[in-house]
């Protein structure tokens, strides 16, 4: 009779339930188990119950498997389910035991209701749910409907088309069982006769008369005397093939659904497998699996046990697709059958069939389902409740900060000067820090807005595409174009003369072949800043909604002047190049000097024919002469003089067309950020009425002050709710 599985350690989840086994004086029977184990017996007075013992692991995602294999006896949870009629001793402790229930496990349950219903999950918080995940038709509605004793609507093809979250709540008091349904702000109240046709009524309501399904949920509260305390969300099942009036996405959106509920850790998959189905193919499975690899959170309930028993207990003992919460294998209510008929029915299969009662009573069952479900629940609750008050606490604090940052209401145009000045200093503030000071601690993983380390990439970036090689060599040319344009300008004169002329003309082609370069240098660097000044802008007067196309419009206005005037400035420094030939840099005579050197031997390699052809020009290069052998050894040793000039000579146009550029940039960033983005901001402004302007809240900032009063209501309610149940913790956990 004892069903085994091992758990682990779970200080956090263990204690409610440890709590409960300590409030029991320890009986002969089984004290010792007690005291050994930790164990809990509970006793529900609502559930027809064998006499049984089974252990329970709890959820603890993040362990892996072989650390939670060493850790023994004290990882698992039993739970001893008793007859309430037997006549064994710990009976009378049944009564105790349940109205321990009553005062420890209800108050949480109660408390993370309370939290669903004020929707603290619209605040991104996750509360422990248990999930009902499966393929269509597997059963699913059906096991809800036995764990609550009441008709859902079922049967095959897609019934269930929106989330819904059932909340069975036991109440001793409930003469009638009542029910209600709670949707857009409504409830509806309704009866055990009624219940389907008002489920289907506001899944109409809410998804649509077709086969659409919505992700809006529904709610279904039901309170009976005889009902476990359980909240579950029943989801649409898994479908892979539209059917007539379908969208053909209905997969995707099943299973985005799906994926939304079973992702967060806090919940507890439910996974509804037919006995009949191949558990290694089911959607469900596979889909489960995704979010929680190795089952740790996963039960599963295998429906329809009466229809393919061959094969079941192999199959359920195998777990070929890792079940780590377990098996429980159920009979629902087969067609008209009462609830009553149904679970004498399901207890008969169990004990009589001849393969079915081969299966441990541990994992038959919706008695065995409706325990394990509340033990798994409790211990879940109390788990994630310490992070629960963690992320209300945080998440209060972060929305009253964005509170108390909000602009209060402006009530008159001083009032709205001073705001004003103050966008315009906080933005200006930014910008040194980005553009000037290298300080990006307000955009630390942003590099995008690391001003200078971006400006000086481009700068770097500008100088290597500034060709210092052209003037240099070119394979099978060498000199071949001075030679060009040495005849051009010959003249009746002395040989060993040749014309200043020749130097610029040459100059003129090299500067022309490059002058693009620096102009589109700046026009980059200009661009990037206009992003950076416009996201700062944004992010700095995002209060102040009716202000920002104007100051936008401002600052880019201003940029595009400053870009003209830079590019106008570069275009000047180059033409200054094109006409000029000066440096008083001495690097050009030393250059020139050490180049010159390899003249005679250059002249040599032109007269002797059976020498090489190639001439070292040391750090310059190598290059080929022989296409040079038949030129005059003037115009030669002119053409080398030449080349030699302006290789000297370029480094000191390549130096001063990275240099200024960059100083020029430097400069006016400062000037840009210092004085000209708030003169030209204030002249826009104050110009246009646009302090007016400011006193009239945008509806988009007065939304946001309303969303955050409300969030924080909803909050401050929820700490509470929390805060009392957070007192009795230290009470169970001695
Ligand atoms: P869902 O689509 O997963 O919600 O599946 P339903 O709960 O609507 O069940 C689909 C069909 O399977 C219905 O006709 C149910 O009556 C039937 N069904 C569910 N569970 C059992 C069971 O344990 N035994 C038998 N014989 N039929 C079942
Ligand atoms: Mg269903």
């Amino acid at each position: 009779m004892f069903g085994k599985a091992r758990g682990e350690d779970l200080p956090g989840s263990m204690y409610l339930l440890v709590a409960l086994a300590c409030c029991v004086p320890a009986d002969q029977e089984w004290g010792l188990h007690a005291k050994a184990q930790g164990f809990c017996g509970l006793y529900l007075p609502f559930l027809p119950f064998p006499f049984m013992t089974m252990h329970i692991p709890l959820p603890a995602p993040g362990i892996p498997q072989s650390q939670k294999e060493k850790q023994g006896p004290k990882n698992i949870i039993e739970v001893r389910l008793v007859e309430p009629g037997s006549k064994s001793k710990s009976n009378s402790k049944g009564a105790a035991l349940a109205s321990s229930y009553d005062a420890q496990i209800r108050p949480l349950l109660d408390a993370v209701d309370r939290l669903r219903n004020l929707k603290v999950m619209q605040e991104g918080i996750q509360l422990p749910t248990i999930v009902v995940v499966g393929d269509q038709s597997s059963g699913k509605s059906s096991v809800l409907e036995s764990l609550a004793g009441i008709n859902l609507p079922r049967g095959q093809g897609i019934c269930t088309r929106v989330p819904l979250i059932m909340r069975l709540k036991r109440d001793k008091f409930a003469v009638n069982p009542q029910m209600h349904l709670e949707y857009q702000n409504k409830i509806i109240h309704t009866t055990e006769s009624g219940i389907t046709a008002a489920i289907s009524k506001a899944t109409n309501e809410i998804a649509g008369s077709g086969k659409a399904i919505s992700n809006t949920p529904l709610t279904l509260v039901v309170k009976k005397t005889d009902v476990p305390d359980l909240t579950m969300v029943d989801l649409p099942g898994i479908t892979r093939v539209p059917v007539k009036g379908q969208p053909e996405n209905i997969y995707e959106q099943i299973s985005g659904i799906i994926k939304e509920y079973i992702s967060p850790k806090e919940s507890i998959i439910l996974n509804v497998l037919s006995a009949a189905a191949d558990f290694t193919i089911c959607e469900s499975i596979q889909m489960s699996r995704q979010v929680d690899r190795n089952g740790e959170r996963t039960l599963a309930v295998v429906t329809k046990v009466d229809m393919a028993p061959v094969g079941l207990h192999e199959k359920v003992m195998a777990d070929d697709v890792k079940i780590g919460l377990g098996y429980v294998c159920v009979r629902n209510r087969v067609g008209d059958e009462t609830y009553d008929e149904a679970r004498v029915e399901e207890t008969k299969l169990f004990e009589t069939h001849p393969l079915l009662s081969k299966i441990d009573k541990s994992i038959v069952g919706i008695p065995v389902l409706a325990q394990k479900l509340m033990q798994i629940q409790a211990a879940s609750i109390s788990k994630c409740l310490p992070d629960i008050v963690k992320k209300i606490n945080d998440k209060l604090s972060f929305n009253v900060h964005e509170l108390d940052n909000m602009p209060s209401n402006l009530s008159n145009v001083a009032d709205a000067m001073r705001a004003f000045m103050k966008v315009l200093s906080c933005m200006k503030e930014t910008l040194k820090k980005i553009l000037i000071q290298r300080e990006y601690d307000e955009y630390p993983d942003e590099f995008n807005m690391h001003g200078v380390a971006r400006i000086v990439e481009m700068l770097t970036q500008y100088s290597k595409e500034l060709p210092v090689n052209q003037v240099m060599i070119s394979e099978g040319e060498f000199l071949m174009e001075e030679i060009k344009i040495l005849e051009e300008a010959k003249a009746i004169g002395l040989p060993n003369f040749f014309p200043e002329s020749t130097f610029k003309t040459l100059l003129k082609r090299k500067i022309d072949e490059i002058s693009h370069f620096p102009t589109e240098f700046v026009k980059k660097v200009w661009n990037y800043i206009e992003d950076v000044v416009i996201k700062v802008l944004v992010r700095h007067s995002d209060n102040y909604p009716q202000l920002q196309s104007s100051m936008t419009r401002a600052a880019q206005n201003l940029i595009e002047k400053m870009k003209k005037q830079s590019c106008q400035v570069v275009q000047g420094l180059i033409d200054m190049e094109r006409v000029g030939a000066y440096t008083s840099n001495p690097d050009y005579m030393v250059i020139w000097c050490s180049l010159m050197e390899k003249q005679d031997h250059f002249l040599d390699l032109l007269h002797d024919h059976s020498k090489s052809s190639i001439l070292d020009l040391g750090r310059v290069g190598k290059v080929k002469v022989d296409h040079l052998r038949q030129q005059q050894k003037e115009m030669a040793e002119k053409a080398f003089n030449l080349r030699m000039r302006m290789i000297a000579y370029w480094k000191s146009v390549i130096l001063r067309l990275v240099d200024g550029p960059a100083l020029h940039i430097i400069y006016n960033i400062q000037k840009l950020v210092e004085t000209e983005l708030d003169n030209e901001i204030v002249d826009e402004i104050a110009g246009h009425s646009g302090l007016e302007r400011m006193l009239e809240e945008s509806p988009s900032v007065a939304g946001k002050r309303d969303r955050l009063h409300k969030s924080i209501e909803l909050l401050k309610e929820s700490k509470q709710v929390v805060a009392r149940i957070m007192d009795r913790i230290p009470l169970l956990d001695d």
